[in-house]
């Protein structure tokens, strides 16, 4: 069955963030992927200089307005990420909306980065994250707010293997037979590369879209997928930017953009190298 996504992210000309970082990988694992570019930059906002256009709600509005038009507003999943401002993120509610209309069953992955009002969260968050009981009370609560599946990217709470490991944590309510919920909720510990990556957030919520939609009950082995990928795109990607870089120096973002296309295999079939633990 084919499986069509709508993915309103970011566009860069130079390397992978946003949409370059969620459409290449989706489209790898046979999704059918739509894409609308939220911004059309140069390049990420990481580097020395970055330049472009950004969407207007109104923009965002004229192009859904032409694929409904045509009767193929039908999609499985929407996919958010970065956004700029309140009256696009309103914008995007309003077609999510619509297509929720057309497919009562469509999936809304929210990746929440959202400028400098995400800073504003995450640092709110960043005292939260060191706690464990924080954790999982942060994301029951988001479960109460809608989410059936809730991830937690990178926290600050401790990795019993060390301080070379970061911790993510995962939680999904499902609906037993008998009509009863159940929450599965789980814990990884990721090996930390020692640099600063950009478009990882991007490419964690397309793999996760595409796992979880490959297991759906199954948060554990979604997750177990997602965080290999991850993995083996930034271990590619620390190589080479140090390769380039040369011994002793320290890779420019340019050299740090992520090995996607190099990782085509890694991405269609990853080796599980980070196993998460059942809570
Ligand atoms: P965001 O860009 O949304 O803040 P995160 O920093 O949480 O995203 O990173 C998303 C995922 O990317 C992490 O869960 C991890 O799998 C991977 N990742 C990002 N940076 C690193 C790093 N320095 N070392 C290892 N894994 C990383
Ligand atoms: N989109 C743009 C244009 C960006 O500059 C960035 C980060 O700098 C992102 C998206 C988000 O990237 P990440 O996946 O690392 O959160």
């Amino acid at each position: 069955m084919e499986c069509r996504v709508l993915s309103i992210q970011s566009h860069v000309v130079r390397g992978y963030v946003g949409n370059k970082s969620a459409t290449f990988p989706l489209q790898v694992l046979g999704f059918e992927v739509d894409s609308i570019n939220s911004v059309q930059f140069s390049n990420h906002t990481g580097y020395a200089h970055w330049k472009g256009q950004v969407l207007t709600a109104e923009e965002l509005n004229v192009l859904y307005e032409g694929i409904k038009l045509n009767k193929v507003n039908h999609y499985d999943y929407i996919l958010t990420g970065y956004s700029r401002d309140t009256s696009f993120l309103e914008m995007v509610v309003d077609i999510i909306q619509e297509l929720k209309k057309a497919n009562p069953s469509l999936v809304y992955v929210c990746d929440p980065v959202m400028g400098d009002h995400g800073a504003m969260v995450r640092i709110t968050f960043k005292t939260l994250k060191s706690n464990v009981c924080c954790c999982v009370q942060v994301m029951d609560l988001l479960h109460q707010m809608g989410p059936e599946t809730v991830v937690l990217t990178s926290t600050d709470l401790p990795s019993k293997h060390g301080d070379q490991f970061l911790v993510a944590l995962g939680s999904q309510k499902t609906v037993k037979p008998d009509g009863t919920n159940a929450t599965q909720k789980i814990c990884m510990d990721i090996p930390k590369v020692d640099a600063v990556f950009v478009g990882t957030g991007d490419l964690f919520a397309a793999m996760l879209l595409a796992w979880t939609h490959h297991h759906p009950r199954d948060l554990k082995a979604a997750c177990e997928r997602t965080v290999s990928v991850m993995h083996h795109v930034i271990k590619r990607t620390i190589n080479y930017a140090n390769e380039m870089a040369g011994p002793g120096k320290r890779p420019s973002p340019a050299q740090l953009e992520l090995r996607m296309v190099q990782s085509k295999a890694d991405i269609e079939n990853p080796a599980i190298v980070v196993e998460a633990r059942v809570l």
